[in-house]
């Protein structure tokens, strides 16, 4: 890990790592999904069952279907999660959903700070951050999303911009807990454009290296998710990247076939 003075520094300094973490395939069903929905959740149980894959695997459903999808896939070693929560623990915060609702409903993931909500709900870095450390201490897994526009990529400040992000985004934690990141460029969301492999593993090893440098020994153990885009035929390419742990999939996961094509690329 190089040395830095101020966190855009990160550039290029990232620590070299290898993968020896053990991935996460994370999907996001976003607002999709209903009760046909749980055929294809039984088709990825029964692979997962099946094979001997090192690869953790995780489910964040729509808030309504959390419970029921925990349940078919309760001891699968498939995980569930939701897509956000709430910074307060209770109260008066009308749509809104708790962590300890996410643990009722056998959620073990909360994605929080993901660019559509980033964007569509002005949620900030420090919205994002009291998000996650309200899911630490309820003992569900924050997803911590962090992504540039297309115009920060252009404009050449995608690496600070993310870094920034990140930095500021995620909570400390303890040493029997863990965060997950998620990188994903806005720009890739549902369009079908990836980032190219030489920027994928450049930003990868930028946020590695501020993991490290701002979590020690346990920022070098975080899971550091590439999404956006992410498809069976790209998944194997993407997921061999420096430094990818594990990928978070919007589309792709909500049709098993897909959903197991990067799983099985893992
Ligand atoms: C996402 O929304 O987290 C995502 C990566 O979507 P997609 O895979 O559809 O680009």
């Amino acid at each position: 890990m190089g040395t830095f003075d101020t966190k855009a520094n990160f550039i290029s300094q990232g620590t070299r790592m290898t993968n020896q973490i053990t991935p996460l395939i994370a999907g996001n069903w976003k607002m999709n999904g209903d009760a046909a929905s749980f055929l294809e959740v039984e088709i990825i149980k029964d692979r997962i069952v099946q094979s001997d894959l090192n690869v953790e695997v995780a489910i964040c459903t729509p808030s309504t279907l959390l419970h029921r999808v925990s349940e078919l896939l309760d001891d699968s070693g498939v995980e569930t999660g939701a897509q956000n929560c709430h910074a307060e623990k209770s109260g008066a915060y009308t749509g809104d959903i708790s962590v300890s609702m996410i643990e009722e409903a056998g959620g073990k993931y909360v994605i929080v700070g993901h660019s559509e909500r980033r964007g569509a709900y002005s949620e900030s870095n420090a919205d994002v951050k009291a998000k996650a450390a309200t899911a630490l201490e309820g003992g569900i897994i924050p997803i911590v999303c962090c992504g540039e526009s297309l115009e920060q990529r252009e404009s050449g400040n995608a690496i600070s911009v993310v870094v920034d992000q990140i930095i500021d985004s995620c909570p400390s934690f303890g040493p029997d807990q863990s965060i997950v990141v998620a990188y994903e460029p806005i720009w890739a969301i549902g369009t079908g454009k990836t980032a190219s492999v030489d920027d994928v593993e450049e930003m990868h090893n930028a946020l590695r290296a501020a993991l490290a440098d701002k979590f020690g020994g346990q920022g070098e153990k975080v899971q550091i998710l590439y999404g956006g885009s992410v498809k069976p035929a790209n998944a194997k390419e993407l997921l061999g990247v420096e430094n990818v742990n594990g990928a978070l999939v919007g589309g792709a996961s909500l049709k098993a076939e897909d959903f197991w094509g990067i799983i099985s690329a893992a």
